[in-house]
C-alpha cells in the first residue's frame, strides 16, 4: 500500500508517517511545504529509509501535486496538512481561507482527477481521508459530548476554516461517489508538539523556570489525546473505515487548562527538582477571545465498529511527554532560537497596533 501524507513534517502528521513507516512497513510519500510548523527533524528515524519519500510541495499547487499523483500512484492521501493554531487564526485568518479550504479543495480535485481514472477495483479501494478537529463542533456547557451528528458551529477562523474543509470532503463524496472518510479529533499532545501550543510551551517554560502564562481563569477544558494513540486510530480509518462515513476521536480525558499546568509542574518538579513549586510561576492572562469553554468526544462509533480506543491515560502520556522533551533539547532549542522563542500571539490587535483587553473579545 502507498500513502500520501500531506502536512507529513508536521506534529501528528509526523507521528503518523513514522508509524506507517516503521510498524506498518507501507510506502509513505511525505508531501510538505515546510512552513514554520513543519520541521523535517521530526521525520529524522524515517527520512531515509527506503520505504519514504519526502515531496516539498505546497497542497495548493494543483500542477505540482497532480505530477506527484501521476508519478506516485497512491492508494490513500491521508491529508493533514493545514494552518493549525487557533491564536494564529485570530491574528491573521487570510492564511488559514487560503491552506485550511482552498488547499484542501485542491488536494481533493487532484484526488479526484487521479481517482477518476484508475480500474473499478482499484477506484473502490481507494481513499482520501480527510483529518480535522472537533472545533467544528464549537463549545460544549458543563455536560455532554460532541457525538458525529453534533451540528457544526465553530467559533475561531482556525475551525470555521476546518469546517469548511469538513463541508468540501463530504461534498467530493456524496457528488462525485470519490471515497472520502473524515475523522474530527480532540486536542493532541505528545513529542514533537511546536511549542506554541499549551502543552509544550508549560513544559519549556517550567524547565526555564519562566512564567506560565494561562488563558482566562484556566477553567477551559479540553479532552486531551495523545498523539501516538491518534496515529493508530488515523490507520485504522483509513484502512478499515467505510467511505461516506465520519469517525470522532477523543482521549476520554477532560481536564481544565489549570489542572494540566498544575500537573506539568509536578511532574517537572520530580524529574528536575527547584527550591521552590514550579505551581508559583503559574500567571493568569488575558483570555484568548472567542475561547470556547470546553470540548469533550464521544468516541463510541470508532471503539464500537474499529475497536480503536487510546492506549495512554492522561497521567502516563504527560509523563512520557515531559521525558521527550527533557531528553530531546536539540529538537526545540532549534525551534525556541530560530522560529518561536514563546512569545503572545492572538490578542486581535488593534490598527493602532495595541492589543485589545481580556473583556473585549469574550
Ligand atoms: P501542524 O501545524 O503541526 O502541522 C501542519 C503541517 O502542514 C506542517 O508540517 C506544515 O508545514 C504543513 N503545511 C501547512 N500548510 C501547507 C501547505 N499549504 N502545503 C503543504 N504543507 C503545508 O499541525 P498538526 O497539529 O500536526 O495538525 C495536523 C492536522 O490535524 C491539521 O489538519 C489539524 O487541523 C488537525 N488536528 C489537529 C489537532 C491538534 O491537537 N493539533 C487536533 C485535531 C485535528
Amino acid at each position: 500500500m502507498k500513502v500520501v501524507v500531506t502536512g507529513g513534517a508536521g506534529f501528528i502528521g509526523s507521528a503518523v508517517v513514522r508509524k506507517l513507516v516503521l510498524q506498518e512497513n507501507v510506502d509513505v510519500v511525505t508531501l510538505d511545504c515546510l512552513t514554520y510548523a513543519g520541521n523535517l527533524g521530526s521525520l529524522a528515524a524515517v527520512l531515509e529509509r527506503s520505504n519514504h519519500k519526502f515531496v516539498k510541495a505546497d497542497i495548493r499547487d494543483n500542477k505540482a501535486v497532480s505530477e506527484l499523483f501521476e508519478a506516485e500512484r497512491p492508494d490513500a492521501v491521508m491529508h493533514l496538512a493545514a494552518e493549525s493554531h487557533v491564536d494564529r487564526s485570530i491574528d491573521g485568518p487570510a492564511e488559514f481561507i487560503d491552506t485550511n479550504i482552498v488547499g484542501t479543495y485542491q488536494m481533493l480535485e487532484v484526488a479526484r482527477a487521479y481517482w477518476s481514472n484508475l480500474s473499478s477495483n482499484k477506484m473502490e479501494a481507494f481513499r482520501f481521508h480527510h483529518i480535522s478537529t472537533d472545533e467544528v463542533f464549537g463549545s460544549l456547557g458543563p455536560s455532554g459530548a460532541f457525538s458525529e451528528n453534533t451540528p457544526y458551529a465553530p467559533n475561531s477562523p482556525y475551525s470555521a476554516s476546518k469546517a469548511a474543509s469538513d463541508h468540501l470532503a463530504r461534498a467530493w463524496f456524496h457528488t462525485y461517489g470519490m471515497p472520502v472518510v473524515t475523522t474530527n479529533c480532540s486536542n493532541n499532545y505528545g513529542p514533537y508538539h511546536f511549542p506554541e501550543k499549551l502543552i509544550p510551551l508549560m513544559i519549556l517554560n517550567g524547565l526555564e523556570q519562566k512564567t506560565l502564562p494561562v488563558y482566562g481563569s484556566g477553567e477551559n477544558v479540553r479532552d486531551w489525546l495523545h498523539v501516538e494513540d491518534h496515529a493508530d486510530a488515523l490507520w485504522q480509518v483509513v484502512t478499515r473505515g467505510v467511505p461516506g462515513e465520519v469517525y470522532n476521536i477523543g482521549g476520554e480525558a477532560e481536564r481544565t487548562n489549570i489542572d494540566v499546568v498544575g500537573t506539568i509542574c509536578d511532574l517537572l518538579d520530580e524529574v528536575v527538582p527547584v527550591e521552590t513549586s514550579r505551581r508559583n510561576l503559574i500567571s493568569f492572562v488575558a483570555d484568548r477571545p472567542g475561547h470556547d469553554a470546553r470540548y469533550a468526544m464521544d468516541i463510541s462509533k470508532i471503539s464500537n465498529e474499529l475497536g480503536w480506543r487510546p492506549k495512554y491515560t492522561f497521567e502516563s502520556g504527560l509523563r512520557q511527554t515531559v521525558e521527550w522533551y527533557l531528553s530531546n533539547r536539540a529538537w526545540w532549542e532549534a525551534i525556541r532560537d530560530d522560529r518561536y522563542a514563546g512569545d503572545r500571539l492572538g490578542l486581535k490587535t488593534k490598527s493602532n497596533g495595541t492589543s485589545s483587553s481580556a473583556s473585549e473579545g469574550l
